[in-house]
């Protein structure tokens, strides 16, 4: 504890995944002998450095830029970038951390890493955008390659900003490493299905808990929080799989919508004209707009999905959401459930996808881009997306196995932990003290 002071993310990513593997280290004290536990929670490197850029009053500015380079034993780092105020080591921490145990499950050949910068997106101009990310590429460069580590987007990071890391990333290297991030346009290097991964595969897995009970999403009332790129695609599943959305938020406020969401609205408010989603009411008369974000989860529905940010659903939401009859709830979002409110969930027989194994079809399908990458191929959306079903079920079965067989039967959470860090721990012990 004396090594991460005041780390409290970090504490409480690492508590939840090392309460859930009691089981597998009793029956397998080797890993104890091996001191799996003390290794796997030190990053091999944390890269912390200064980010000065020149805003439009000529201004000079400075941010801070980070990337842990977590655990490299399955493959390159890989991990998305960042960008918001809230950036610290200790977020940085807990979500490279938990990118270990995700990449691990979904089969690919990639360790754990991610990123970012306390640079705050909102407002800025274009140019603001460029300069800033130009300047966090010209130190980034130095840590990142297709063999070595590969970045890719996060909250307040998409396309656009990929692009312009990719572009100083080639002028400072002079080379076309194009696997060296992921999520690029699709005319340079980018993978069909990329765009949509997290959020289709947080359904499909969804989709997977409800048919091993023999339930179905058709028909379903559906509360989607975030209006971002996981949101979005989420929403998008949903509708395809038959459900009715009728919420969804931005980091001021959520909107209401009882006729169910219109979508396209949504895209071009959120991705085209980059607005805040309390325009969305000025189009649709019947919907209402409240301020504050926590509210959404008092709408009734059979599915949650938390889309947006880290412990966005507390204990009393957690509650709100089972008496009003949620069935299933599947987190797109890293970390949005605190720990009480999953405790909440899992005692009132809720359905639950954690994170680690709902989320994991970005980055699955991120792997999917280096493998086209090095191949100079491009699938297409059909094949990325038959691909990205395939891991998401894999990563259920393989979840839901691991926890009957400790003795969890059905608890995900449980599951997920154990049969990624199985994988990451043994390849460990095989790879010797490194
Ligand atoms: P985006 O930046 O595209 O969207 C984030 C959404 O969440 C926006 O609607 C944003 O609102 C809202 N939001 C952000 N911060 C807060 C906050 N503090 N309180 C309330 N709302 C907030 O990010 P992504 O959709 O890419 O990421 C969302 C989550 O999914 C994150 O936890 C991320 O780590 C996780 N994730 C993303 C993956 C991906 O492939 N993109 C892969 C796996 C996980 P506003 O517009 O106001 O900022």
């Amino acid at each position: 504890i004396h090594r991460n002071q005041g780390e409290k993310e970090f504490f409480q990513a690492v508590k939840e995944i090392l309460d859930s593997l009691i089981p597998v280290l009793e029956a397998n004290p080797h890993y104890i002998e091996h001191s799996i536990l003390e290794r796997i929670t030190e990053p091999e490197r944390l890269i912390s450095f200064r980010v000065p850029w020149v805003d439009d009053n000529g201004k000079a500015q400075v941010n801070r830029g980070f990337r842990v380079q977590f655990n490299s034993v399955l493959g390159p780092y890989k991990g998305g970038l960042r960008f918001h105020p809230s950036v610290n080591a200790s977020i940085i921490k807990f979500l490279g951390f938990e990118q270990i145990f995700k990449n691990s499950l979904t089969g690919q050949p990639i360790g754990g890493g991610k990123g970012g910068s306390d640079f705050d997106p909102k407002g800025k101009s274009e140019q603001e955008i460029m300069r800033f990310t130009q300047s966090f590429m010209t130190e980034l460069y130095r840590y990142i390659g297709p063999d070595i580590d590969v970045p890719a987007g996060d909250i307040g990071v998409g396309a656009r900003e990929i692009g312009y890391m990719f572009g100083q990333f080639k002028r400072i290297r002079s080379g076309n490493e194009a696997g060296v991030l992921t999520g690029k346009g699709l005319g340079y290097g980018g993978s069909l299905a990329r765009k949509e991964a997290t959020g289709y595969g947080c359904v499909y897995f969804v989709n997977e808990m409800m048919q091993a009970k023999g339930l179905s999403l058709e028909g379903r009332t559906a509360v989607v929080s975030g209006s971002g790129n996981v949101s979005i695609y989420a929403i998008e599943k949903l509708q395809q799989f038959g459900a009715k959305i009728v919420a969804c938020s931005d980091s001021n406020g959520y909107i209401h919508d009882p006729e169910g969401i219109d979508l396209a609205l949504v895209k071009q408010l959120k991705e085209v004209e980059r607005k805040r989603i309390s325009e969305y009411v000025k189009a649709r008369p019947n919907a209402t707009y409240t301020p504050g974000c926590e509210g959404i989860w008092s709408i009734p529905c059979e599915i949650a999905l938390p889309c947006a940010t880290q412990n966005e659903i507390d204990e009393q939401s957690a509650q709100t959401l089972v008496d009003n009859g949620v069935i299933a709830v599947g987190e797109g979002a890293n970390m949005p459930s605190t720990l009480s409110a999953i405790d909440v969930f899992l005692n009132n027989n809720v359905l639950f996808g954690p994170a680690k194994a709902a989320n994991a079809g970005g980055v699955a399908v991120s792997s999917l881009e280096m493998a086209q990458n090095s191949m100079r191929l491009s699938w297409s959306f059909e094949e990325v997306d038959a691909k990205l079903h395939e891991i998401m079920r894999d990563i259920y079965r393989n979840s839901e196995a691991a926890a009957a067989k400790y003795g969890y039967p059905g608890n995900l959470v449980v599951g997920s932990n154990i049969a990624g860090f199985v994988r990451v721990a043994d390849a460990m012990i095989a790879q010797g003290v490194v």
